[in-house]
C-alpha cells in the first residue's frame, strides 16, 4: 500500500516505541516523534512595562515555554497546516 508520508508522520527514529507527551490544549497522550512542539520565549513582565524598562537601559527577563500539541490540536489552532501532495514532497521547512 502506498504511504502518504514517507515519515509516517513521525520524527526521529524509524522504529520503536515513543515516549508519550500530553497535548498542552487537550491532555491527550500523544507520541513524542508524533506530537508538535512550539517553543516560544515569553517575558515575565507585561509588554508595555517592558519596553519602558528596555528603552531606560534595563535588562529584562524572559523565558522559553515548549508546548506540545496532539495533531487534532496542532491543526485546530493553525500550528501546522493541511498540505497537497505535491507540497508535502517539498524539502523547506515547514511553516
Ligand atoms: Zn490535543
Amino acid at each position: 500500500m502506498p504511504k502518504k508520508r514517507k515519515s509516517g508522520g513521525r520524527t526521529g527514529s524509524k522504529g520503536g516505541r515513543d515516549s508519550g507527551v500530553h497535548c498542552t490544549k487537550c491532555g491527550r497522550i500523544t507520541p513524542r516523534g508524533k506530537a508538535k512542539r512550539v517553543t516560544r520565549w515569553v517575558s515575565l513582565v507585561d509588554a508595555t512595562i517592558g519596553k519602558e524598562l528596555r528603552d531606560s537601559g534595563a535588562i529584562v527577563p524572559s523565558r522559553q515555554v515548549s508546548e506540545w500539541y496532539c495533531i487534532s490540536c496542532a491543526i485546530h489552532t493553525h500550528k501546522v497546516h493541511i498540505r497537497s501532495s505535491a507540497d508535502r514532497h517539498k524539502r523547506d521547512k515547514i511553516r
